[in-house]
């Protein structure tokens, strides 16, 4: 579920990325287009007016120019190609409006360049002092200096117009784009990304929980007791402080079990926890090491005071009774005490001499403290 909420929220926003690319992609692509019509459009007008002044030039018995006269020619003829009939790159589409500039009308545009074209060729192809040339050339000039001119740079304006549409157009959808990109990102991150983030947290935290605190309990289990009683040892050690710790265990625990079932054993577990962990101090460390055996880390608390607070707890306990399905259950506890005086020894060392005293008080009875010699 996670999972997949996470992978729809990255697919929307790849997409919108992909999107708000090709959308850029087409914007440049139509402003290079748009700089290349209109540049090529321009350099027609101009290339108009160049071949008219050769073809004088050639009348007038220049001869040299008529190379330049036919490159000329040459170049009008194939831009106006291209730009009707696309030069497969940058060139955009004729607009119906454009179309008809060229193809519509009494005088389509395109049929005057043609005939533009094809007379240009005629007066290169003749000598000076042919009369035909005396025939052809006003015409041409006629040509050039109204209605082709004309005819070019109504194309030129309409074209520079309609890019200016286009172009604004797109970057509409760009701008469309980049917004719904943000605001796409808004929502996941508030409908996706934060609850998703809570319940990580969630997660973690229960994770956390499962791995520091014994289930039956809820004391610290084996593993946290014994981590964080080692970081409280280093603190007093450094600082010469004095500790304790006492080890627990239920007696006759199994009888507990034998006689009430494991569920009446677990109750008592329970019962024990709840009853000790009020009588400790916030300092203390309280945990559960197996079984029915439970241990505390007194940091601060010398070998008179933890021994009066073991007599304490195992007095509590005697007096206690566990109600278990109607059945009063009454056990004792055995603890051994132990004390490293000016912080001068491991937790381990100081579990084990506890856990030493613990057998003794067994073995000198039960219900009792021992301390450690
Ligand atoms: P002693 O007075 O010498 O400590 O005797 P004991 O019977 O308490 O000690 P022993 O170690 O022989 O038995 C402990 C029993 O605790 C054995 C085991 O079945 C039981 N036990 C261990 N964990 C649990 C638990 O989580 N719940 C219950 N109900 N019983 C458990
Ligand atoms: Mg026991
Ligand atoms: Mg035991």
């Amino acid at each position: 579920m996670l999972t997949l909420s996470y992978v729809i929220a990255l697919t929307l926003i790849a997409s919108l990325s992909v999107a708000s690319n090709l959308t850029f992609g087409r914007v440049l692509k139509q402003h290079q287009g748009s700089a290349a019509v209109i540049n090529i459009s321009g350099r027609q007008g101009m290339l108009s007016q160049r071949i008219a002044s050769l073809a004088s030039q050639l009348a007038l018995g220049d001869t040299a120019v008529r190379s330049d006269l036919t490159s000329s020619i040459d170049q009008l003829e194939s831009t106006a190609h291209d730009l009707v009939y696309g030069d497969g790159k940058n060139l955009p589409a004729l607009s119906a409006n454009v179309k008809s500039i060229y193809f519509g009308g009494s005088h389509p545009l395109y049929d005057q360049l043609t005939d533009y074209i094809a007379r240009a060729r005629r007066i290169a192809a003749l000598s000076p002092g042919d009369p035909a040339l005396a025939r052809e050339l006003p015409q041409l000039l006629e040509a050039a200096r109204k209605p082709l001119f004309t005819g070019l740079d109504v194309v030129v304006g309409l074209r520079e117009l309609e890019s200016e549409d286009r172009l604004s157009y797109l970057q509409w959808i760009e701008a469309a784009t980049l917004a719904a990109t943000l605001a796409t990102l808004a929502v996941e991150a508030l409908l996706i990304f934060r609850p998703m983030i809570r319940r990580i947290s969630r997660y973690a935290y229960e994770l956390w929980l499962m791995a520091t605190t014994d289930v039956l309990t809820g004391l610290l289990n084996r593993r946290s007791f014994v981590s964080r009683g080692n970081s409280e040892v280093a603190r007093s050690r450094r600082y010469g402080n004095v500790y304790s710790a006492l080890m627990i265990d239920v007696d006759h625990f199994k009888k507990v079990n034998d006689t009430y079932g494991h569920a009446g054993g677990d109750a008592v577990l329970k019962a024990l926890a709840a009853k000790l962990k009020p009588q400790l101090r916030d300092s203390d460390l309280f945990g559960r090491l197996g079984g029915e055996e439970f241990a505390v880390f007194t940091p601060g608390i010398s070998i008179e005071g933890a021994t009066e607070l073991a007599e304490r707890l195992r007095r509590e306990v005697a007096a206690m009774e566990v109600v278990f399905e109607k059945l009063a259950i009454q056990f004792t506890i055995s603890v051994g005490v132990a004390t490293a005086e000016r912080g001068n020894a491991t937790l381990e060392t100081v579990l084990r001499r506890a856990d030493r005293a613990l057998y003794q008080a067994k073995a000198s009875g039960r219900n009792r403290v021992m301390i450690a010699q």
